[in-house]
């Protein structure tokens, strides 16, 4: 049995799929991960992608983190590829419980998903960080090119999009229910994740269910710990799965 059919038996079986992903599983939508092959730590900036996205950065070089974000983490034209695509119909069939997700860019809710932990935000939202109101990703969009940076229409407040930046906690309550949705997994699916950045990629600890499954193109140091490891795209893989 090869490990597509391995991966088809073990999700058939399973009444609680949880999947947890990262920058991986956008990549064949076209938006680059950081640590792929051709992901943004390998891409010539003035900075490294951590020191521009740090909360430091945000506050003190604000004209440098606006354009490397616009530039390098948000991509209007990305869709849903095969694997948001099968992610979703897996919540639909009733045979995924939840995607906890480290990406921000929301291409698994534009596939259809609906229980979807972000842990580290979204570029869909942001708001003013004077007296809270939230604006859609085209508001500050607007502010792209141009010497400005994103501010309040009502209070003139500075925008801050809702991402975690280095340097900044993760939402406690979220992920307290992500690690809950973990621990109660019968199967755990992990794709497109290098598992390099915490405290996300200590999520793995808390899985005490029957089946972890790894889907990667490189190796992870998750690799001899999981019962299935699929070294691939992840896209090409999912689209195996019957459901
Ligand atoms: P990472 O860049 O550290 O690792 C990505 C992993 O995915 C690599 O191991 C790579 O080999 C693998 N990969 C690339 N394309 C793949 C494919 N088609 N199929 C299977 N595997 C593939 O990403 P990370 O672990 O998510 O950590 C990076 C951080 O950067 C995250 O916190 C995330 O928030 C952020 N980020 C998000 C986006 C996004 O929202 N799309 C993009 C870049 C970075």
């Amino acid at each position: 049995m090869d490990n597509i059919e391995k991966l088809n038996e073990v999700l058939k079986e399973s009444n609680d799929t949880v999947f947890f992903g990262g920058a991986g599983v956008s990549t064949e939508s076209g938006i680059p991960d950081f640590r792929g092959e051709s992901g943004l730590f390998s891409v010539a900036f003035d900075y490294p992608p951590e020191t521009v996205l740090s909360h430091r950065f945000f506050t003190k070089r604000p004209e440098v983190f606006w354009e490397f974000y616009f530039q390098r983490m948000v991509y209007t034209d990305a869709k849903p590829n095969q694997a948001h695509l099968k992610l979703a119909e897996m919540e639909k069939a009733g045979k995924l419980s939840a995607v906890i997700t480290q990406n921000i860019d929301g291409l698994h809710q534009a596939a259809g998903s609906r229980i979807v932990f972000e842990l580290h935000g979204s570029i869909h939202r942001n708001y003013c960080m004077e007296c809270g109101k939230f604006f859609p990703l085209e508001y500050i969009y607007k502010f792209k090119n141009t010497t400005r940076k994103p501010v309040c229409d009502e209070c003139g407040g500075i925008i801050k999009p809702d991402v975690v930046l280095y340097q900044e906690p993760l939402d406690q309550i979220l992920f307290s229910n992500a690690v809950k949705k973990v621990e109660e997994a019968e199967v755990l699916m992990v794709g497109g994740t290098s598992l390099n950045v915490y405290p996300a990629a200590g999520l793995l600890r808390h899985f005490n269910g029957d089946h972890l499954i790894l889907i990667n193109k490189s190796s992870t140091r998750y690799d001899a710990n999981a019962d299935i490891v699929i070294h691939g795209k992840i896209g090409e893989i999912l689209s195996q799965v019957d459901i």
